[in-house]
């Protein structure tokens, strides 16, 4: 934790919003990464901090309370990852724990698949890489979709958010955001830069 900590602390302190936690199964996609106790321990160290947890395993109807539990802000399930019915359980059970709720897609998933739980999400993350590794090329095909669900969005739920996740840098955060994306991850370009206030505003500004 004491390494993570540091970074995370200096992240923030470079003007990150959110935290984005990827968990991993081993079975949805071939990694395994950062479980619950992770997730525990940063909301430990930082009770304030906007932990984003993205949730790319199998059934997350068996995990999403205990990651609600354990201090997620948002909890980010993926609809391929269960059946629809278990999709508006595991949403409803989240809700229910006063958490605020994603639905995501990965990249071969069309955007009409989150249509039918629109209206009572927070945020639909929309992968711009295939799931499961990081430092790898942002899909730009992927922005008639994202644009797709900001129009759709707009008529019927024009609060929620639209999340980008995968291959986010100073080059491609402009046109995420001209497609309609108003929340970009981003791993690799901000930490193999050296100066994270530096890179967080030439993202947020795409200067
Ligand atoms: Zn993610």
């Amino acid at each position: 934790m004491t390494r993570l900590g540091e970074e995370i602390g200096a992240v923030l302190r470079g003007g990150a919003d959110y935290i984005h936690v990827d968990v991993m199964d081993g079975r949805f996609v071939p990694n395994i990464s950062f479980g619950l106790p992770v997730v525990q321990s940063v909301r430990k160290a930082f009770p304030d901090v906007f932990l984003d947890v993205h949730l790319m395993i199998e059934e997350p109807i068996r995990y999403a309370e205990a990651f609600c539990d354990a201090g997620a802000s948002l909890v980010n399930i993926h609809v391929e990852s269960d059946t629809p019915a278990n999709i508006t359980a595991t949403l409803e059970r989240i809700r229910a724990k006063g958490v605020r709720t994603g639905l995501t897609i990965k990249p071969a998933t069309g955007a009409e698949a989150v249509y039918p739980w629109l209206e009572g999400l927070d945020l639909v993350l929309v992968m711009t890489v295939e799931p499961g590794f990081g430092a790898q090329r942002f899909m730009d095909h992927m922005l008639p979709k994202v644009t797709a669900l900001r129009q759709r969005l707009n008529e019927i739920n024009p609060d929620c958010d639209i999340e980008l996740d995968g291959g986010i840098s100073p080059t491609t955060a402009p046109v995420a955001i001209a497609a309609g994306a108003n929340v970009l991850v981003s791993g690799s370009a901000v930490f193999g830069h050296g100066d994270y206030g530096d890179i967080i505003e030439r993202l947020r500004t795409g200067a």
